[in-house]
């Protein structure tokens, strides 16, 4: 039995909610995933970055997390109002390939970023294409139930007809039913129905089409979710997660057909991550103002700065993306990373000593707090904090390290590598006999012959900082500070 004390805002409340799990230990988790029909830029990876955030907090606090991705490959049409072409058919065609080739390419791309990125692999990644039996199983459910109406181009989810529809976004239905006449589909009873399943448009042949039992056609982008998840985790599951953007139409839907279907609660917590913006406009491909992770590489930046610059700042609030505010945190990143590489790299022969029960309980303070930071709706500006007050604290290196070590299993920075190179890094005698002949001659007030060592062990990758009583050598940093 885990005892937590962790709240996450729920967006359907619009509040922190104590967070307990229907099973004590277990957690099931959804997570919208990527539209595959053209490459993942930074915006996304910073909402994947929150859910690998969220995911390892769950983790570390003792939970067992059964984690579920989507891919859409299908279905996804270039009007949130059902209308338009599906974008993955669409970049089929412009590209001369198969729409199957175009998921798989961009669908890789995804996963070369989140890899860079150290995002953890879902448990399951699943496939809308591989999915269409249990969405038609759903669409029937709801038919059956009287939920849905067929019109000429598919069958659509009777909104009207679902006590609660829009809850999770708070939607106003009557204020949208004002502006249902200048609506696109004349078609549609309501302007909030949505489409459950398309059908191939007459005359025309469709890559990605599938039978059933309404006529051949492709499922609505919505219902992929609902029927991957239950297949998955169940129908009701505890967390669901996506962009901000999702709120209005796509969460929203997910929750009417799942809920309509199964007459139960869908998703028990709700969260949600802020945008990336780029000069306060949503980073967007419709925008033309994205970045890819590999413009972020090409100028230099660690992958891992990206993750570091996303941790400094809450998941619920938008970021503005500048390439300063990325220089920065590459800098900072660089010094933390040459803090554990280095710093226990004291050419003295003192043993730090475990002083009293006062250090201790320092440590521990230092533990409870960064807890209550990640308890805190994940607080993870605040834990980054946290680690720079322990690297700057008196307390002994060694503990700085464990710290810091433990704590990466939540940043993910990749930090207990840093360690482990540490460790390998062993200071050849060479070194060892440069720093002490250096000393010596700095003894005799010998500056410019110890300066012109000082060159040599530089060369060999290693700096020295003089202190009163020793010198202290640190492996050089990778990036300049
Ligand atoms: P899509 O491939 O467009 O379905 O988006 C995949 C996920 O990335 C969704 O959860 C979106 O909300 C999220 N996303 C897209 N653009 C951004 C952005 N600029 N900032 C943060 N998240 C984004
Ligand atoms: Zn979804």
């Amino acid at each position: 039995m885990i005892i937590n004390n962790m709240f996450f805002y729920n967006t359907l409340f619009r509040k922190k909610e104590k967070f307990e799990p229907f099973n004590p230990s277990k957690v099931g988790l959804y997570s919208c995933g990527p539209t595959v029909y053209d490459y993942a830029h930074i915006g996304h990876a910073r909402t994947y970055v929150f859910v690998d955030v969220l995911k390892r907090v769950l983790e570390y606090s003792g939970y067992k997390v059964d984690h579920v991705m989507n891919i859409t490959d299908v279905g996804h049409l270039t009007s949130e109002a059902d209308t338009g072409d599906d974008k993955v058919e669409k970049k089929a065609k412009t590209e001369g390939k198969t729409a199957w080739d175009i998921a798989k390419y961009y669908t890789k791309d995804f996963f070369d970023m989140t890899g860079k990125l150290n995002i953890l692999k879902p448990q399951v990644i699943c496939k809308a294409t591989d999915y269409i039996p249990q969405m038609i199983k759903i669409i029937k459910q709801l038919e059956e139930k009287g939920l849905t109406y067929v019109i000429s181009d598919g069958v659509y989810f009777d909104t009207s007809k679902l006590k609660n529809y829009g809850k999770l976004a708070r939607l106003k239905i009557e204020d949208l039913k004002e502006g249902a006449r200048v609506g696109k589909n004349k078609e549609k009873r309501n302007p909030t129905d949505f489409a459950l399943w398309k059908f191939t448009q007459s005359g025309t042949k469709r890559q990605m089409e599938w039978q059933s039992p309404w006529g051949v056609g492709f499922p609505g982008w919505h219902i992929e979710c609902s029927a991957m998840s239950m297949e998955h985790l169940g129908e009701t599951i505890d967390i669901h997660t996506g962009g901000i953007d999702h709120i209005p139409i796509h969460h929203t839907n997910e929750i009417a057909q799942s809920e309509g279907a199964t007459g139960k609660l869908f998703v028990k917590y709700w969260l949600h991550a802020g945008h990336l913006l780029v000069e306060g406009k949503k980073m967007s491909k419709s925008l033309g103002n994205y970045y890819r992770l590999k413009d972020v590489v090409d100028k230099g930046y660690d992958p891992l700065s990206l993750r570091y610059l996303f941790l400094t700042a809450h998941y619920r609030t938008e970021m503005n993306f500048t390439w300063k505010a990325l220089e920065g945190a590459q800098k900072a990143f660089s010094k933390l990373k040459v803090q554990l590489a280095t710093g226990n790299l004291q050419l003295t022969n003192k043993k730090e000593k475990r002083v009293d029960s006062k250090l201790d309980s320092q440590v521990e303070e230092y533990s409870k707090r960064f807890r209550n930071y990640l308890n805190d709706d994940l607080d993870m500006p605040r834990a980054i904090a946290l680690v720079w007050e322990v690297v700057k604290s008196d307390i002994p290196d060694s503990d700085k390290y464990k710290l810091i070590i433990d704590w990466d299993r939540v940043f993910g920075l990749g930090l207990a590598g840093q360690e482990i190179k540490n460790k390998e890094l062993v200071i050849s005698r060479e070194v060892k006999g440069l720093v002490k002949e250096r000393e010596k001659l700095r003894e005799e007030k010998k500056w410019e012959e110890a300066d012109k060592i000082r060159k040599e062990i530089e060369e060999k990758g290693y700096l020295v900082e003089d202190k009163q009583e020793k010198s202290i050598i640190k492996k050089k940093p990778r990036y300049d500070l």
